[in-house]
């Protein structure tokens, strides 16, 4: 397969993906992905099957988190799982847009509750598309993202420890 730069695509395995460019999450997802690379100018790409196999990957990380969300990852859940603009998540939750865009500026934390709902949305989202064939969640996957929004969450912000990771699962 021939791509812009008049290089050639050659499937590989991918070890780590950077997260920002496909999600706008700061950090990287370190695993195996199948993806192509071009022989000339060593641009990677994802596979779109492997595309929905990390979305999925990286939502469990993002929603298992026990942090109040981060502006990226508010935003993340939001436009890249959810598919919704600001408006639609303000409306679904029953608040203003305005506190939408805050969070996502990071001029305001999320409140637990909001952090709840968020993450609820998130599941429902989920469970929703399970079934469909478009994405494969198993049960022990939902039952684990259920018991996230049981467990305590803690209000303040992560200490600094570098860039967000992401780990493959064990499979
Ligand atoms: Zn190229």
């Amino acid at each position: 397969m021939r791509i812009r730069c008049g290089g050639t695509l050659r499937p590989v395995t991918l070890a780590r993906v950077d997260l920002a460019p496909l999600f706008g999450l700061q950090g990287r997802f370190e695993g195996a992905v199948r993806g192509s690379r071009c022989i000339r100018c060593g641009n990677e790409t994802l596979d779109g099957p492997a595309y929905q196999v990390l979305l999925v990957e990286v939502v469990r990380a993002v929603m298992m988190h026990d942090h109040i969300l981060s502006n990226d990852k508010a935003r993340f859940l939001r436009k890249a799982w959810l598919g919704l603009t600001q408006d639609e998540l303000a409306g679904r939750m029953g608040i203003n847009k305005i506190t939408v865009a805050d969070w996502e500026r990071g001029e305001r934390p999320l409140s637990k509750e909001h952090d709840y709902e968020l993450r609820g949305i998130a599941l429902a989202h989920m469970l929703q598309r399970r079934g469909k064939g478009r994405v494969r969640v198993d049960a022990g996957l939902a039952s684990e993202l259920a018991q996230v929004l049981t467990a305590p969450r803690r209000l303040t912000s992560p200490r600094r420890r570098g860039p967000y990771v992401i780990r493959q699962r064990a499979a």
